[in-house]
């Protein structure tokens, strides 16, 4: 309300009136809004006086007779409609058509006006204070969108800690599994099998170290990545830096050499992370992760926290792999040769025994001994002949898979077990051995050591004999034979006289 306006005292518009007239206008008079009827050209007929409280208007601003131009001007004046308002409102009172507006009264209370049209052709139209109401609603609309607000982090961060906890679970079952592992290639399976509900929608590759270290091996892959059978060490940023690197095509990010490789030279990659796989300070691989195109950024960063612990569990796993075969390779093999030794040969002609009968298979049992091999100690020194036992143990590794069993039974004496082998082909494979061995040449100082032969004798599996001593016995004798042909020969175990079994 305007300072200088004073609040009405009298209803200085009312008209003469009947009884019944009176009664009306008491009763609009007790009304919370004000009320004015326009005639159909636009002069007031009636109003009541809350009408002034409710407009903030003093009492010579609205009597019955007014124009409505002449009302709605002093409302311009007051600053409480705009003149463009007021060409609209008086256009609305045209329309015949009920309507409404607000009016933001300088006080700052909001007054909503209903024009109602009458059958005559005027309008009454009611004024209604809803300040309170619009602040109740607004605050309701506050209340209502703080309550939404806290519902959805609520919900986010519920999301977030369910995220976790599952992620905490598949983590607990990937390490349960990994920690079950006794070789590499059950590992690989492993990480193929879980890695795609670990980090779903994304392809991916683990390499690892070669025994040489100047290549990584590819060694499995999920999604649909394609691994390549090497990668070398320099040709990912993450290996050269030693820490996981996120490659984001968007940013200012370097692609990896092994990312341009898999591509043909265009990186289709968006995002990406290398993780290098360390087991006890050393890196021994490395886990490369291709995330889908279309993954929101945000995704992508909790994915590769997720990635890096992955690629920490699989590391703990690989070292304990790796650790074991460590201990059962110096369980099983010598030291000088790499070949397995007399225990674990022993054991596997068992299980080779029990493996045939249940199958029906023979095998072939190959024993050999250096020929003359105290004299070229003699001669040449025990250095040398170490170093002669190493070449005859390396083209035994080279021409014998790990299911073939070569070992050194002790000394200078070896033996090579032959699966789903009988003796006649015992004997081509003796052959074989015997002639590779007559051509390996050792450099030894300046200059070279004479050629060392051997010689073999072959049994087999159930031809002579279906009990490990007895095989072993029937090899030996067949090895004697040979010892006693010149040497430098094979025999077989079932050409030699006076056989054992
Ligand atoms: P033969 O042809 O009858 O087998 O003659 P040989 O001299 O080889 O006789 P024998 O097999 O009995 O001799 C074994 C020799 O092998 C004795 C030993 O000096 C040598 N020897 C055994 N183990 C090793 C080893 O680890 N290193 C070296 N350098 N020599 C070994
Ligand atoms: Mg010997
Ligand atoms: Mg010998």
């Amino acid at each position: 309300m305007t300072e200088n306006r004073k609040p009405p005292k009298t209803n200085t518009a009312t008209p003469v009136m009947s009884s019944n007239s009176a009664q009306l206008f008491e009763i609009l008079n007790q009304m919370e809004q004000g009320i004015v009827a326009w005639s159909p050209d636009g002069v007031c007929r009636l109003h009541n006086d809350r009408i002034f409280r409710v407009l903030e208007l003093n009492t010579c601003d609205l009597r019955v007779g007014m124009s409505r131009e002449q009302f709605l001007k002093i409302s311009v004046s007051y600053g409480v409609i705009s003149q463009a308002k007021m060409d609209e409102v008086q256009g609305n009172f045209k329309s015949g058509q009920p309507f409404h507006f607000d009016r933001n009264m300088p006080s700052g209370r909001v007054v909503s006006s209903f024009a109602r049209p009458l059958m005559d052709g005027g309008y009454v139209v009611t004024f209604t204070d809803v300040t309170q109401f619009r602040r109740d609603a607004a605050d309701l609309d506050k209340a209502k969108k703080a309550a939404e607000a806290a519902e959805t982090k609520a919900l986010a961060l519920l999301a977030k800690e369910q995220a976790w906890r599952s992620e905490g679970k598949l983590l607990a079952q990937l390490d349960e599994w990994l920690q079950s592992c006794k070789s590499l290639d059950e590992l690989f399976e492993v990480v193929r099998r879980f890695m795609p509900s670990l980090l779903p929608c994304t392809d991916g590759e683990l390499y690892l170290y070669s025994n040489s270290r100047d290549v990584l091996d590819g060694s499995c892959t999920w999604g649909e990545a394609k691994t390549h059978d090497h990668i070398a060490p320099d040709s990912c940023w993450a290996l050269r830096r030693g820490r996981g690197y996120h490659y984001d095509a968007s940013g200012a990010g370097l692609e990896c050499q092994h990312m341009l490789d898999a591509a043909d030279g265009i990186p289709e990659i968006e995002n990406a992370i290398c993780v290098p796989i360390v087991a006890h300070g050393d890196t021994v691989g490395l886990l490369h992760v291709v995330y889908p195109a279309q993954m929101e950024r945000r995704r992508v960063l909790e994915a590769n926290e997720f990635a890096l612990q992955c690629g920490e569990h699989i590391s703990l796993a690989i070292a304990n792999v790796k650790l074991r075969d460590e201990l059962h390779d110096q369980s099983t093999r010598g030291p000088l040769t790499r070949l397995y030794n007399r225990r674990y040969f022993l054991e596997a002609l068992r299980s080779d025994g029990v493996m045939a009968a249940r199958k029906d298979e023979s095998f072939a049992l190959l024993a050999f001994d250096a020929d003359k091999f105290k004299s070229f100690n003699d001669n040449h020194g025990h250095d040398a002949g170490d170093m002669v036992l190493r070449a005859i143990s390396d083209k035994m590794l080279d021409m014998f898979a790990k299911g073939e069993t070569p070992c050194r039974f002790g000394g200078e004496e070896f033996s090579v077990l032959v699966p789903k082998a009988d003796t006649a082909r015992g004997l081509v494979i003796a052959e074989k051995l015997r002639a590779a061995v007559e051509e390996v040449q050792v450099r030894y100082g300046a200059g070279e050591l004479p050629r060392v032969t051997i010689s073999i004798g072959v049994a087999s599996y159930p031809a002579d004999g279906t009990m490990p001593q007895d095989l072993i016995k029937a090899a030996d004798k067949a090895l004697y034979a040979a010892k006693a042909a010149g040497r430098n020969c094979v025999r077989a175990a079932a050409d030699v006289e006076g056989k054992c079994c």
